[in-house]
């Protein structure tokens, strides 16, 4: 059969491909977890009163064609940005400076940095910090230009409870499971090829890390039986996601770990007195388990703490000597607002960070523009543009939150703004949109397939275990560990402006690169 071009990729399948194809996908991802649970809109909680079933997670029926300088260069760097984030997180004072901008008009942020004071005040009992950073990026072709380069630009970075490394490296072996049994029709072969599929080892790179921290975490007491805490929301639909770095934690890495939903955190664990965390199994009551490193998959979001008493547990959590991933400095440093001054032209903040400046300049050159809607010169150009309707529907407003569905876009942002007292704007960034190339391809979702135009964002994963300096040296520290940990491709209709996956707009894809 004749190849077709890359700009008919993918192609039409036939009725009898496409149930080929979708019956292998359904089966392949239920025997190898490419799950989540089901939505209660999808399965009634009474239909399934024992919580035990789950269904495929989203996934595109072929891998997204990727721009492979693109790809290689978002892998390249993300050890740079594991050293600029890692150093944001030791700087305190330069965080201060940011965080004062968003006191009083951002309560999340505040008692964010409350909590940070009063640990500072008793004074941490660890010096080891745990990144799983994910920094997310989209290609942008300049259509003006007559002949447009594609490059890589940021859509954000991620600090706190960087997700799907683990179903992604299940979905880059399930697009090698398609090729391999001939789902993909031999029209495509000249594409979708092993040479251009890329595996995603996510998964064991993200164990990998949190058992480095276990290791260098000094325990208090011989004999004791260390763990690893996930803190975890409760209910989690993406949990097969979560479980597949547990498993690679245990079987790769020999170390043991449980979950723990972040509401029950004061009724499982106890700090004792050097700060020790101890967590003890609600099954094992006799046993303590000593946590050498706590790994939030909860907390990053004001929904996880709707009593008083959750912003105890984050202190209870953060005062231990238990490493944290992340701590909450690193936590904060994954603000927005953090983003937009990094991004800011000609500012002096990069290099503070990055001093090699042909690695700053890489970093610099994946930054989108970002502008603060303060009072500066800057952000007031910013409240112009962004309150009026003929240029807002470039920009995409963002507050500093996590987890998707925070954000307002285009044409939403002006009668957003006129709601919104004008105290309050600087607690927003705004953002120009980034435009990727158009591209087709299907979502197999709740078995239903949709088929279409998508956009592709990129996620590059990184690991980062770093020391702290002591006292006034706080900043100086240095990085023990550091390693580019894999990728995700989410890939959403090209309708949706927002991409998340577990907030059910987007699907997982893997690279397939051209
Ligand atoms: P969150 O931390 O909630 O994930 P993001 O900054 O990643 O916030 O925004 C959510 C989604 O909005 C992204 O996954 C992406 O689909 C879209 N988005 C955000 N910023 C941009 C941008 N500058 N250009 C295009 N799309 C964007
Ligand atoms: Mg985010
Ligand atoms: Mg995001």
């Amino acid at each position: 059969m004749a190849s077709i071009s890359l700009a008919d990729y993918p192609p039409e399948l036939s009725k009898e491909e496409e149930l080929y194809l979708i019956s292998n996908l359904k089966d392949w991802s239920i025997a190898h977890g490419l799950a989540v649970r089901p939505a209660p809109a999808f399965v009634q909680p009474s239909q399934d009163p024992s919580g035990v079933l789950a269904t495929t997670a989203p996934v595109t029926l072929f891998p997204s064609l990727f721009p492979a300088s693109c790809f290689e260069e978002g892998l390249a760097i993300q050890r740079a940005y594991n050293e600029l984030y890692s150093a944001i997180a030791r700087d305190e004072a330069w965080l201060q400076s940011i965080v004062e901008e968003l006191l009083g008009i951002d309560d999340f942020v505040t008692k964010l940095w409350q909590t940070h004071l009063m640990v500072k005040e008793e004074g941490y009992a660890q010096d080891l910090s745990l990144g799983l950073f994910r920094s997310d990026y989209m290609v942008h072709q300049d259509p003006s230009e007559a002949n447009p380069a594609p490059s890589l630009k940021q859509v954000e970075f991620n600090t706190i409870a960087s997700s799907f490394g683990g179903l992604s490296s299940q979905v880059s072996a399930l697009h090698r499971y398609l090729l391999t049994i001939d789902a993909y029709p031999s029209s495509t072969s000249s594409i979708v090829k092993a040479e251009a599929l890329q595996q995603s080892r996510s998964a064991s790179s993200l164990a990998k890390g949190l058992a480095a921290a276990h290791k260098a975490y000094v325990s208090s007491q011989a004999n004791r039986p260390l763990c690893v805490l996930f803190i975890v929301q409760d209910p989690e639909r993406n949990v097969f996601d979560q479980r597949h770095l547990e498993y690679a934690l245990l079987e790769e890495n020999g170390v043991r770990s449980f979950r723990l939903p972040f509401g029950e955190t004061l009724s499982h664990t106890k700090l004792d007195a050097d700060r020790t965390l101890l967590y003890t199994p609600p099954n094992s009551p006799s046993t303590s388990y000593e946590v050498t490193t706590i790994y939030f998959r909860a907390g990053y979001s004001p929904d996880d703490y709707p009593k008083d008493e959750d912003w105890t547990a984050r202190l209870h959590l953060e005062k231990s000597r238990a490493i944290k991933c992340p701590s909450i400095l690193t936590h904060l440093a994954g603000c927005k607002k953090v983003q937009q001054v990094l991004a800011t032209p000609h500012s002096p903040h990069l290099k503070r960070f990055l001093p090699d400046e042909k690695v700053a300049a890489r970093v610099l050159a994946t930054f989108a523009p970002i502008y603060p809607l303060d009072s500066s010169e800057a952000g007031r150009e910013a409240r112009r543009l962004a309150a009026d309707p003929a240029s807002a529907s470039r920009y995409v407003l963002k507050p500093q939150r996590e987890g998707g569905g925070n954000n307002i876009y285009r044409k939403a942002i002006p009668p957003f703004l006129e709601k919104l007292p004008e105290t309050h704007w600087p607690a927003y960034i705004l953002m120009e949109m980034i435009e990727p190339p158009p591209l087709t391809n299907a979502i197999l979702r709740n078995g239903e397939l949709q088929k279409g135009g998508v956009i592709c964002e990129l996620g590059v994963y990184g690991v980062c275990l770093w020391r702290d300096g002591s006292g006034a040296e706080q900043n100086k520290g240095e990085i023990l560990e550091s390693w580019e940990a894999g990728y995700l491709l989410r890939t959403k209709g090209d309708q949706s402006e927002e991409g998340g996956v577990a907030a059910g707009f987007g699907a997982v894809d893997s690279c397939c690169l051209v």
